[in-house]
């Protein structure tokens, strides 16, 4: 990987070619070996889910990766649920897009807010982060340092009613328990139950609850100065958009001839368009279609 490109040496005079192998040093070639060792070992992802059950945590991720992560699962009927404790299920699969292996696992967290009492119902999720920390950590100061498995959660998705004016009280906690150990994204759950005023209220109220309660959510990164004016523009709206309001689909429809993952509904369809708000506007434009 130290020589240079061969097709450009030939062409080259002999001591040209000296030149310029004295120029070369070779570094040039390290983006590509540091993308060739990546993509060879794969990359590691673990995505939390969380939230009260039925506000569409499966059928969000997935469709957000086009599997079924939840074959198996079981669900409590109304007196199992008045007892539940918290459970951490961990669901993993292999994902493999143009070469580029993942794997993912989802950390599902059922059981949360569905009790009765849900005092401190977090405290076994918090509990399972800070295991997951002290693991890396012993696997970091160990001697197999290069074949460590990485379990430590990156992001945790966190599912808001639709229907409330704002947090719950349960929200907040949850929120302020796990903000310092975990990136979380707020998600408005099931957008397609309200209309965009209602939608824009409900962003603006949980903004302002996150600031009052002093939540600190995942910002996204600031974009480089020197980027172009439409991609400016774009992570300004991403970030405007936040809490960003998703909506979940299973099954492919059919919407002004194409076929899009969305939700058919007796008066239209909604396209649920990897989740985004600005993408369920797209969605409107297909309403009325039967
Ligand atoms: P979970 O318990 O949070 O994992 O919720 P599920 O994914 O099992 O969804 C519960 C119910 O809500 C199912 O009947 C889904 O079809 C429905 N659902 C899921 N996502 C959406 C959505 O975005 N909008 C609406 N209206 N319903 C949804």
């Amino acid at each position: 990987p130290l020589c240079p490109p061969v097709g450009r040496a030939k062409s080259l005079s002999p001591e040209e070619v000296c030149d310029h192998e004295k120029q070369y040093v070779g570094f040039a070639t390290l983006p590509n070996q540091v993308h060739r060792k990546s993509v060879k070992k794969g990359f590691d992802f673990t995505l939390m889910v969380a939230g009260e059950s039925g506000l569409g945590k499966s059928t969000l991720v997935n469709s957000l990766f086009l599997t079924d992560l939840y074959k198996d699962r079981k669900l409590l009927n109304a007196e199992e649920r008045i007892n539940q404790t918290v459970e951490i299920i961990k669901h993993t699969v292999d994902i493999e897009e143009k070469g580029v292996k993942l794997k993912l696992t989802i950390v599902d967290t059922p059981g949360f807010g569905d009790a009765v009492n849900n005092t401190e119902c977090w405290k076994p999720i918090t509990d399972y982060i800070d295991q997951q920390f002290e693991q890396y950590f012993r696997d970091e100061s160990g001697l197999n340092r290069k074949n460590i498995q990485d379990n430590r959660v990156h992001c945790c998705l966190y599912f808001i009613s639709p229907f409330g004016h704002g947090l719950r009280p349960v929200d907040v906690e949850f929120m302020k328990a796990l903000h310092e150990k975990v990136n979380i994204v707020p998600l408005i759950a099931k957008a397609d139950c309200l209309i965009p005023s209602e939608i824009r209220k409900l962003k603006e109220r949980i903004r302002e609850e996150i600031d009052k309660f002093g939540i600190k959510v995942y910002q996204f990164p600031e974009c480089d100065s020197d980027e172009d004016e439409e991609f400016k523009q774009q992570d300004r709206e991403l970030k405007e958009s936040a809490p960003f309001a998703v909506i979940g689909s299973n099954t492919v429809v059919e919407a002004k001839g194409q076929r899009v993952r969305g939700r058919l509904y007796p008066w239209g369809i909604v396209e649920g368009k990897h989740g985004a708000w600005e993408h369920w506007e797209e969605g409107q434009a297909g309403m009325g279609q039967r």
